[in-house]
């Protein structure tokens, strides 16, 4: 099935400060020497946005943030809204990474209505899903992301560009990853989902995985059926890494 272009973001999380931004000046150089066939795009915390998009603005990577609240203003202290991001200089934005969903409660229901919100405010959203450890060893794996996945999207986003991260909790920061074939079965299952509930737009979106990518796995696990892409945490810190996983989609 046909899907978009591969998209490649980082995840800095709560990381960055104004020096971190050599490492974004590395990766635009980098990229610019040898162009990978992927979008690229690094999601930072809230303080660097307007920085790191003054300073990519013009170049392939894109910026994106991290999370944004549904509304568009209002009485939400020490929250951003989907405008904001925009008014930053970002184009996409994380929603319901596990850090999300797990340190500030966000449901199901929460996700899919930030999601509303950045379509609103023009961002494209990366939606994340991804099942717990207990999760897996019980065998629910697959039956917990098609739940998470099915109340986290929101019908409008048919025809909009979005895409899908799949991050097994156990593997994110840990240097654990499922084999490749565990993978295959959840991208498989979610892209699955996505047709039968947009129909052909279903086949557009990239599904990424997450979760210890680092320049030593990206290759294989970039090439198996249904993964359009890559989430990347720690790895994306380091340009040198991140360009390494940039270049192997
Ligand atoms: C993430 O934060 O989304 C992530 C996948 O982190 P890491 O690559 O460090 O596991």
């Amino acid at each position: 099935m046909a899907s978009s272009r591969p998209l490649i973001a980082g995840n800095w999380k709560m990381n960055g400060l104004t020096a971190s931004l050599d490492q974004a000046r590395a990766l635009v150089a980098a990229l610019a020497e040898h162009p990978p066939a992927a979008r690229v795009a690094l999601c930072a915390p809230a303080t660097l946005i307007e920085r790191m998009a003054a300073l990519l603005g013009g170049t392939m990577v894109a910026v994106g943030a991290q999370d944004c609240r549904p509304e568009s203003h209002g009485a939400f202290t020490g929250d951003i809204s989907p405008e904001m991001v925009v008014d930053a200089g970002a184009t996409l934005v994380l929603l319901g990474h596990s850090e999300r969903r797990a340190l500030h409660g966000e449901t199901d229901a929460m996700v899919a209505a930030k999601v509303i919100g950045a379509l609103r405010a023009g961002l494209e959203p990366i939606v994340c899903v991804g099942e717990s450890l207990d999760q897996r060893r019980a065998g629910a794996a697959v039956a917990m992301v098609r739940a998470q996945l099915a109340g986290s999207l929101p019908p409008g986003l048919a025809g909009r560009p979005w895409s899908v991260a799949y991050e097994p909790i156990w593997a994110i920061g840990t240097g654990e990853t499922p084999t490749l074939a565990q993978i295959e079965e959840i991208h498989r299952a979610i892209r699955g989902d996505l047709v039968a509930q947009f129909g052909e737009a279903g086949a557009a979106p990239p599904i990424l995985y997450g979760g210890s990518v680092n320049p030593g796995n990206a290759a294989e696990i970039l090439r198996i059926a249904e993964v359009g892409g890559a989430l990347v945490g720690g790895a994306s810190l380091k340009a040198v890494d991140f360009v390494a996983i940039c270049q192997a989609a």
